[in-house]
């Protein structure tokens, strides 16, 4: 015997916070909704754990970041669950799923039935170890995708003051931890195989911009190359690292950020999947009626692309396939397929980045490339399909996402290089 629901979402992160709000404001009776979720606390704005929460000063700390603050909605407390009678089980993972059945069993063996099934269960950290490095359980290797791993990263951070870090991967993670750890008074070497940083999105120009910046602060950059092993000291910690031509790099700390992949392991050979991401359709529902997927884990039609089906690993899709998907399931009749237009963004230093849009074509930069406020258009067919911005204020950056909602035609390029964001304020 175990508990019945009729909504029950697995996971409990920013999706599943969204998720509830929508719930609650559609009406959502008491001892219908339940969430699981392996962390032990409930949803929260994931972004704040690269940013306020590694700060040295007035950190960012929990009930602060609960979801929906992160968009100027309801801060979902515990004690908010409680009210609206929505059962948060924390501390808990779902084992197994059978569809079929409509049930879910945890780790402890308590089976979960549901009538509506919402995945909500994000991604995990790729390991080292994936890539052929021998992992230690050295407690100074940092990942960073849970409220825990963010609170042993603040832990080692706090013993490292004045030393030096090493971080693997020059993506999202790589360069808002660098940023961080910098501002945590870490010397950082930051080591990745590509060219340049932020290689799937940012063009030679706009990397260059951001290592130069960051080379002001004193991040040193080795790139083009990957880690081949670590060396440790008597009691396990890390020491040094060692690259793969050889370069030795002594240190107190390594930070990790090599990537994700989606927790979709519970449901394969039992819902479809695509771009390695569970496929739904406009209302973010499976190959299985009864169960929708959002956020992380769930590849879903791009309307502005052709409907080709995108898995988008930001925060702004999770929450709003969420709530879509709770739109879909309450009053269907009520909403259109999801149209949604891609947007990620980033904040290190004092510097602030958005990007909407889709990263394919000709790229035309624009702006001032030292003091900042510059950025690119990406351009396909015509059509301004992509657009980036760094430095912008409010208007800018709705600017820059309407030509790219609207796919604003481009006559002549020379003008779009010239004119930057006041291009797109033509919109
Ligand atoms: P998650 O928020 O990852 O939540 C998934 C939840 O499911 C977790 O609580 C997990 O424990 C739980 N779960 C998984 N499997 C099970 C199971 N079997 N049983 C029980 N529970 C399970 N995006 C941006 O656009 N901007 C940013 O600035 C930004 N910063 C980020 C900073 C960090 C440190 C990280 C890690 C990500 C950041 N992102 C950012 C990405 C953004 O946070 C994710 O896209 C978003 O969290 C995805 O939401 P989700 O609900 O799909 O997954
Ligand atoms: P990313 O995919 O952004 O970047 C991973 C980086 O690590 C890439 O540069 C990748 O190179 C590189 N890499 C891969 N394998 C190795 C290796 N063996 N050694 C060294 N480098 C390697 O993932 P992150 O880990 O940075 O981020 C994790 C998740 O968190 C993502 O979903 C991201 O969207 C999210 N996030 C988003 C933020 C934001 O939107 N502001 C902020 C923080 C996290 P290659 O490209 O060649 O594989």
């Amino acid at each position: 015997m175990g508990r019945a629901f009729v909504y029950v979402i697995l996971g409990g992160g920013v999706a599943a916070g969204y998720a509830a709000l929508e719930f609650a404001r559609r009406g959502v009776s008491a001892g219908e909704l339940c969430i699981i979720s392996e962390e032990s606390v409930a949803p929260y704005e994931r972004p704040a754990l690269s940013k306020g929460f590694l700060l040295p000063e007035a950190p960012a700390r929990l009930p602060a970041f609960h979801t929906c603050v992160g968009s100027n909605e309801e801060r979902l407390t515990p004690k908010w669950y409680t009210e609206q009678g929505i059962e948060l089980v924390l501390g808990t993972r779902v084992k197994s799923a059978d569809v079929k059945r409509k049930t879910l069993t945890t780790a402890a063996g308590e089976t979960i039935s549901y009538k509506i099934l919402i995945i909500a269960t994000g991604a995990r950290a790729l390991k080292l170890g994936e890539f052929g490095v021998r992992e230690s359980d050295a407690e100074n290797i940092c990942y960073l995708r849970n409220f825990a791993d963010a609170t042993k990263l603040v832990s080692i951070i706090q013993t490292c003051n004045g030393g030096n870090a090493v971080v693997i991967g020059g993506g999202y993670i790589g360069m808002e931890c660098a940023a961080a750890l910098v501002t945590n008074r870490i010397k950082v070497t930051m080591v990745f195989p590509e060219a340049h940083c932020m290689a799937r999105l940012f063009t030679p120009k706009i990397a260059d911009f951001y290592e130069t910046y960051y080379e002001s602060k004193g991040v040193h950059f080795i790139k083009g190359t990957v880690l081949s092993s670590f060396e440790n000291d008597s009691d396990g910690k890390v020491t040094e690292v060692v690259l793969r031509d050889g370069t030795r790099i002594p240190t107190n700390m390594v930070v990790v950020g090599i990537g994700i992949r989606p927790n979709t392991g519970l449901f394969e050979g039992q819902l479809a999947i695509e771009k390695g991401g569970i496929k739904v359709n406009g209302r973010m529902q499976t190959s299985n009626s009864s169960v929708f997927a959002v956020g992380d884990v769930a590849s879903f039609p791009v309307k502005l692309f052709g409907s080709d089906i995108r898995r988008l690993e930001h925060v702004d899709s999770a929450r709003k396939t969420a709530s879509h998907a709770v739109s879909a399931i309450i009053a269907p009749e009520t909403i259109s397929d999801f149209d949604y237009l891609p947007f990620f963004y980033s904040r290190v230093f004092t510097l602030s980045w958005q990007f909407y849009g889709d990263s394919v074509g000709e790229v035309i930069h624009y702006g001032d490339f030292v003091a900042g406020r510059c950025g690119a258009y990406w351009i396909d067919k015509g059509r301004i399909v992509g657009a980036f911005l760094e430095g912008g204020d409010r208007d800018d950056y709705a600017a820059i996402a309407e030509a790219v909602k609207l796919k604003m035609v481009v006559k002549e390029k020379g003008e779009v290089e010239e004119l930057g964001v006041e291009f797109a304020s033509r919109a």
